[in-house]
């Protein structure tokens, strides 16, 4: 007992000390050099990109949940880096995974929901600061250039600001302005070996909706955006060898509409209940396994977010073992001439 006694009375003593000591300046300064420096060698640490068409999750979350990003998926190669979709948080996804904005090619985004879009003007302006050297490109469904025109005209005095403040050598004006292309659901564009096809999604009643075949050099990875499953899903992934696709787990959003219900919000319950017609229950994304020839199915834009081990296991119930869930900061690795798929976990 005395021992304990003496062994507290020094780690007070101790504690003491390091809290004096952290109120010296010449201690802070030492502490702060040592912090900006790991901040600098983090932001010019260089994203190691393999010969692999690779996948990263920059936002698994829909609108339902907290502590993950909005809809963001990375599409990069040695030669290609482009984005689907920009959700809330997604930017800062995007600078933890060190992902390459200074040769980020364009936005490829599926629909105009907010939890898709919120962020277009941060990774335009994240890729502008670090050197992109052309106008940012947003592609999408008819409606594309209204979403552009207002995020310019909405934004347009921040970039007076930043090429005025910092001088248009290193800020030209004309690459802080976004361009758009419209890509319509059936069409596709090629770049180099890397080709984009855009396909109709079922998520009514927004319209058009599309989601995203990227083949890059024999391995393919189909983004379905927010859809339920249809004939298109398997028309789409025919051949493909990963498919991420929007999940809605019915027991979880039922027991919340509930949950709301019993509490008077009806509201609430109203707005969750709504939502489970137009994202695919992972029940029917089990069922599209038996008429799939999809390698591994990755559940993304999680509705909702599962917050604990409890609801991960919920939200897997029956799962095939190709199957898995995403979460933020999570990557794929489709290396060329092989048909493995390597899962990388943060
Ligand atoms: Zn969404
Ligand atoms: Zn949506």
């Amino acid at each position: 007992m005395k021992k304990l006694g003496i062994v507290l009375s020094v780690l007070l003593l101790l504690f003491i000390t390091a809290r004096g000591l952290l109120n010296l300046t010449a201690v802070q300064n030492i502490i702060l050099e040592q912090g900006t420096a790991t901040v600098a060698q983090r932001g010019a640490r260089v994203l190691e990109v393999s010969e692999s068409l690779s996948i990263y999750v920059c936002g698994s979350a829909s609108p339902l949940g907290a502590g993950q990003a909005q809809a963001c998926i990375a599409v990069i190669t040695p030669d290609h880096f482009y984005l689907i979709d920009s959700g809330s948080g997604s930017t800062d996804n995007i600078n933890r995974l060190g992902l390459p904005m200074n040769r980020l090619q364009g936005l490829l985004l599926t629909h105009f929901h907010s939890d898709h879009i919120a962020e277009i003007y941060e990774v335009n302006l994240g890729s502008w600061v670090a050197g992109r050297p052309k106008p940012m490109t947003v592609f999408g469904p008819p409606g594309v250039d209204e979403i552009v025109d207002a995020v310019n005209s909405g934004y347009r005095q921040d970039r007076v600001y930043r090429s005025g403040h910092h001088g248009e050598d290193l800020l030209p004006s004309a690459l802080g302005v976004l361009q758009h292309k419209t890509i319509a659901a059936g069409t596709a564009f090629e770049d180099g070996d890397l080709k984009i096809t855009a396909y109709m999604s079922e998520h009514p009643p927004i319209e058009p909706a599309v989601g995203y075949r990227i083949d890059y050099r024999g391995r393919s990875v189909v983004v379905s955006g927010d859809s339920n499953v249809n004939n298109e899903t398997v028309k789409i992934t025919d051949g493909a060898d990963l498919l991420l696709h929007d999940a809605l787990s019915l027991p979880t959003v039922t027991s919340l509409a509930k949950a709301f219900a019993s509490t008077g919000n009806t509201r609430l319950s109203k707005i969750v209940t709504d939502v489970t017609d137009y994202h695919a229950s992972t029940k029917s994304l089990i069922e599209f396994n038996e008429q799939s020839s999809v390698d591994m199915v990755a559940f993304y834009h999680l509705v909702p977010v599962p917050p604990n081990a409890i609801v991960k296991e919920i939200f897997m119930r029956g799962a095939p073992d190709n199957y898995v869930l995403t979460e933020d900061l999570m990557w794929f690795e489709l290396p060329i001439d092989s048909e493995e798929i390597v899962v990388h976990r943060p």
